[in-house]
């Protein structure tokens, strides 16, 4: 099923004619109406008419989230002040957050994106979707909302949390389909779990949409096994409109990003680079459709890679792969490069480890990985469990090429995480 039919299997030559004409559009926007971008023209000496090609790309400047926040709060703004009826900003860490404007065309334009991707997963108006996203500032719940409120689906705005509540929502009115984060739908499991709750029994759940942070193919696996659901990638990012960037179809092998809307590099995140199809790297976006706020060459800092080769499903929008991580998350330990999921990989393919895990960095020579078991296995104590200690240090080690020292812990001992969770604790800069 198709939300867009004609735009979702568009011939690659009339797309890109399609992405050639919209990029010029808003290369002469942003360096008409925004400061910031038409002296980083000067600077590198070119005018919009230098573009004349999908290739010509490459001389436009980078943008970077230093550069949003330079900007904070109205300097990136392409329109007038009055046209803007929307305001989100991205869930910084550190430092101003990011302010990201819609005008009401972009709204309604990134609700058309969401719909391509709920229809795209089999999703029909009889379907009821909760919303387990947090409703706010952040794009996540809102921009979905909207999205699936096109498509004609009943949303509950249950927002994260009050996890009792949530379960009485899904049965009473019969809820289909979850948006959530993969560690708040882990934590769901755990609770069904303790409530005695059968998933199959007692709901009538078919599929959830999973994302806002990443997690590895095996969370997939263990999160569909436990509710008997399919679960579909979600990737988007607030400068990006948010949710709807890339999204899973049936096929459930890599994210369609919307090609239309959206040039994708992929390039080398230290020389800028770009690198080949099916290779690893720094995805970059440019939009192409935003009115409020366009953006050239938004260094995302998330590393995937294009999926090479034509979907089954007939849609012509390349794919991007599961995120492997983000530049920022990387972290090094004796020297090697280790990415937070590698090692979620590997602890969700153990049996007897459950949801939580904690990754702490002690030295520049050694981290730990707190690991909580499954609740089928803790009889009160963990000493006993040395063989599983030692399975997961040994299949750590043959990952990642460090031995990381490995704890047990009593299931609910780590904190839980309704939103996107913390994962890694650096003491080396505590
Ligand atoms: P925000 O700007 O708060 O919307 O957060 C966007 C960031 O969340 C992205 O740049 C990614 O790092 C992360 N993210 C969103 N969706 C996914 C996903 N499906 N897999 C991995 N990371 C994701
Ligand atoms: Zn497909």
């Amino acid at each position: 099923m198709f939300w867009q039919k004609e735009i979702e299997t568009i011939g690659r030559k009339a797309l890109e004619e399609l992405q050639l004409k919209r990029l010029k559009q808003t290369v002469q926007r942003a360096y008409k109406n925004i400061p910031f971008y038409s002296d980083k023209f000067s600077k590198l000496n070119i005018k919009p008419k230098d573009i004349n090609s999908l290739k010509d790309i490459k001389k436009l400047p980078f943008t970077t989230r230093e550069n949003l926040r330079e900007n904070y709060p109205f300097g990136l703004l392409a329109v007038e002040r009055e046209q803007v009826v929307r305001l989100h900003t991205s869930s910084g860490t550190t430092g101003k957050p990011k302010a990201i404007f819609f005008t009401k065309k972009d709204i309604n334009q990134a609700a058309e994106l969401i719909a391509r991707c709920l229809i795209m997963t089999g999703i029909k108006k009889d379907d009821v979707l909760q919303n387990m996203m947090t409703y706010g500032l952040f794009t996540g719940a809102l921009i979905m909302h909207y999205g699936a409120e096109k498509v004609g689906v009943l949303v509950i705005p249950a927002g994260p949390g009050h996890t009792k509540r949530q379960l009485a929502l899904m049965q009473d009115f019969k809820t289909t389909t979850l948006h959530l984060t993969p560690s708040y739908a882990l934590y769901l499991a755990d609770v069904m779990s303790n409530e005695g709750l059968d998933p199959k029994r007692d709901f009538f759940l078919r599929r959830a949409y999973l994302g806002a942070e990443p997690y590895s193919e095996e969370t997939r696996k263990k999160i569909e096994k436990f509710f008997s659901i399919d679960v579909f990638n979600s990737y988007g990012l607030s400068e990006m409109n948010g949710p709807g960037v890339a999204f899973e179809c049936m096929e459930k092998n890599g994210m369609h990003l919307w090609e239309d809307n959206f040039i994708i590099e992929i390039i080398n995140p230290e020389t800028g680079k770009e690198v080949a199809e099916g290779e690893k790297g720094e995805l970059v976006l440019t939009t192409l459709c935003r009115e409020a706020m366009p953006i050239l060459r938004y260094r995302t800092r998330d590393i995937t890679m294009i999926i090479p080769g034509k979907c089954k499903c007939g849609r012509t929008h390349r794919r991007i792969s599961r995120i492997i991580g983000r530049t920022d998350d990387m972290f090094i330990v004796r020297g090697v490069n280790i990415f937070p999921q590698q090692i979620e990989q590997v602890l969700m393919g153990v049996k007897g480890v459950a949801q939580n895990y904690q990754i702490i960095l002690e030295s520049y020579d050694q981290m730990t990985v707190r690991v909580e078991i499954s609740r089928d296995l803790f009889d009160g104590r963990i000493e006993h469990l040395m063989n599983l200690q030692n399975e997961i240090t040994e299949k750590l080690r043959s990952e990642i090429l460090v031995k990381p020292k490995v704890e047990l812990l009593e299931p609910g001992t780590l904190p839980v995480s309704e939103g996107k969770a913390t994962r890694v604790i650096d003491k080396r800069t505590l």
